[in-house]
């Protein structure tokens, strides 16, 4: 991202499913870390999305596309729910009501059902025709299956805000997709990204985000300072002190800070690498004194390091790309 010359740092990465292997290529100086080789598996996408009630990461999501029905305020729900989604909100509260709102990946679709509810225009898209279909069921007709880069080369400029949550690691010329949402924003209009944080793991961790091709990239703050300033935009990023305060960082998320990598999901039948993966960590854990005293280290190290930006970072990073005004004459 900073045109620096990358490292290979491992060429043994496992891959979401075995027996998958990947190459892992990290610059030092700006803190980007990608797989190779960079591929989109359709294949993949499809298990995880029909199987997402049973796989670790993406079980939440399910809960949380049925929970917004029954909650009065839904991004407000969201929103202690999850960093995410705090960050998102905090950003909407400069919008006004009449902006108009696209959610890109929008996936189950309950993050623009949530945005919705609070009175603005909002839209989701996504790739997946199952998700849209399902997504349209579920909250009603403001979803649209399509294919960002295509949709951008036709349509008008006519959104206020893109939100692209947990998006640009899954792809493999984010740069390219970001310059297409770009594209179909209105003057004056921003994007706001969303991505896991590299930027608070210690240069030795190799890959501490979900394992490829699922995902491809692991961005550090720099890493998106780069991308967005190569671009022509003005890269400004949530801090999340407020949210750690009222939700410190949880056991869950502090335990996997001293694993040096991750490793595979699913076995190449589909079935689960490990049912209770979690739970046989801790019980690790428990067992192994000197992994836990390294854990202490790390977990120090972070929270230090943490400190000196007011504990206002996360394991993920919300930034906002205002175009410049000279793109914005371009457009
Ligand atoms: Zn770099």
């Amino acid at each position: 991202m900073c045109g620096r010359q990358a490292r290979l740092m491992s060429g043994e990465q496992p891959g979401y499913r075995e027996p998958d292997i990947f190459e892992i290529v990290h610059c030092d100086f700006c803190g980007t870390a990608y797989a190779m080789p960079p591929m989109i598996d359709n294949g993949l996408y499809e298990f995880i999305y029909l199987n997402s009630h049973r796989l670790p990461g993406y079980m939440r999501y399910a809960g949380y596309s049925k929970r917004v029905l029954s909650e009065p305020d839904p991004l407000a729900y969201l929103a202690s729910a999850e960093d995410v989604y705090w960050a998102i909100g905090k950003h909407l509260e400069d919008v006004p009501r009449e902006a108009r709102i696209l959610e890109v990946g929008c996936g189950l679709g309950y993050l623009t059902y949530a945005i919705s509810r609070r009175g603005y225009r909002a839209t989701g898209m996504d790739i997946s025709r199952k998700a849209i279909e399902e997504a349209s069921r579920n909250y009603g007709n403001m979803y649209l299956c399509a294919d960002l880069i295509e949709l951008s080369s036709h349509a008008t400029c006519s959104y206020d805000v893109i939100i692209m949550t947990e998006v640009i690691e899954h792809l493999p010329d984010p740069v390219g997709f970001i310059r297409a949402a770009q594209m179909l924003l209105r003057k004056g209009g921003y994007i706001i990204v969303t991505t896991p944080n590299r930027s608070i793991y210690h240069d030795s961790v190799l890959w501490q985000t979900e394992t490829p091709p699922v995902h491809l990239w692991w961005f550090s703050e720099k890493s998106l300072l780069y991308m967005g300033n190569r671009m022509g935009f003005e890269v400004c990023f949530t801090a999340f002190k407020e949210y750690s305060t009222l939700h410190p960082i949880r056991r869950r998320c502090e335990l996997s800070l001293s694993l040096p990598t991750r490793g595979p999901v699913l076995k190449a039948n589909g079935n689960l690498v490990n049912e209770d993966e979690e739970r046989k960590i801790i019980f690790r854990f428990q067992k192994n004194f000197l992994k836990k005293a390294l854990f202490k280290i790390v977990n120090q190290f972070v929270r230090a390091k943490d400190m000196t930006r007011g504990g206002s970072r996360r394991s993920v990073i919300c930034a906002k790309f205002t175009p410049s005004p000279e793109i914005q004459k371009r457009q």
